[in-house]
């Protein structure tokens, strides 16, 4: 039976293999392990063999794990998923990474409930680079803006974005939207030399995120296999 070191391995083995492929070095890309619906002890074992960076999707789970494995050294925990104006406090609070920034109020209470002892959160804008009704993220002509207010914001710091493209088996299409958000992103990494993010591709996805300049992968099923069906979601 495949344990979830074995996976572990073999996802950073791909990530390997493709940054190769790709003429890139594989220290250029970052590995998220993807822990959502996952229990404390599945997260502990990733961490035992390695892994030290877990993003999370829903609040109240996220938050629960953060406090419960806080013995676990070096942890850095990314909340990735959608987030509501009353539920920002508990995220500056716990977390070291927000993905899913797309809304300037988010952003300016993010800042303001940010911890005076916690070092900046850092945070990405997400993108809706598919253009799909009903997705989370900003339009890509509206980035700009977003990181202007991002960049005012004392307690945050803009690393980066992040996009979920629309799902496909197609490698051309994939790659379209990921070579369109690698632009965006070195665009605006001459306004903001600090950025050095882009948060693209997951376990179905990752060779052309690879292959279009990703520096960060969310891997939540090839690491974890599927979603537990039945976990707190809010
Ligand atoms: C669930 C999730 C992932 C991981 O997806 P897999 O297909 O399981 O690798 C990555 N990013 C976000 C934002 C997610 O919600």
């Amino acid at each position: 039976m495949l344990t979830i070191a074995n996976r572990l391995k073999s996802a950073l083995d791909s990530i390997q293999d493709f940054a190769q492929n790709a003429k890139r070095h594989p220290s250029e890309i970052r590995l998220l392990a993807v822990s959502k619906t996952k229990p404390n002890d599945a997260i502990k074992e990733a961490w035992k063999a390695g892994q030290r960076m877990f993003g999370e999707n829903y609040v109240q789970e996220g938050i629960q794990k953060v406090q419960s494995l806080s013995e676990l050294s070096d942890i850095e925990w990314h909340f990735i998923g959608p987030l509501q104006s009353n539920k920002t406090k508990q995220v500056a609070e716990h977390f070291d990474w927000v993905q899913s920034i797309e809304r300037e109020k988010i952003a300016e209470r993010l800042s303001q409930q940010r911890p005076e002892a916690k070092a900046p959160l850092q945070v990405c804008i997400q993108v809706n680079i598919s253009d799909e009704e009903n997705k989370s993220g900003v339009a890509p002509n509206a980035v700009f803006a977003l990181a202007e207010t991002i960049h005012a914001l004392p307690n945050l710091t803009l690393r980066g974005l992040m996009a979920i493209p629309a799902n496909t088996e197609s490698k051309a299409e994939q790659k379209q939207a990921f070579q369109a958000m690698h632009d965006l992103y070195k665009r605006l990494q001459a306004t903001y030399p600090q950025v050095d993010t882009l948060s693209i591709g997951m376990s179905g996805d990752m060779q052309s995120a690879i292959e279009c300049g990703s520096t960060m992968v969310r891997v939540g099923t090839a690491i974890f296999g599927p979603r537990e069906a039945n976990s707190a979601r809010q």
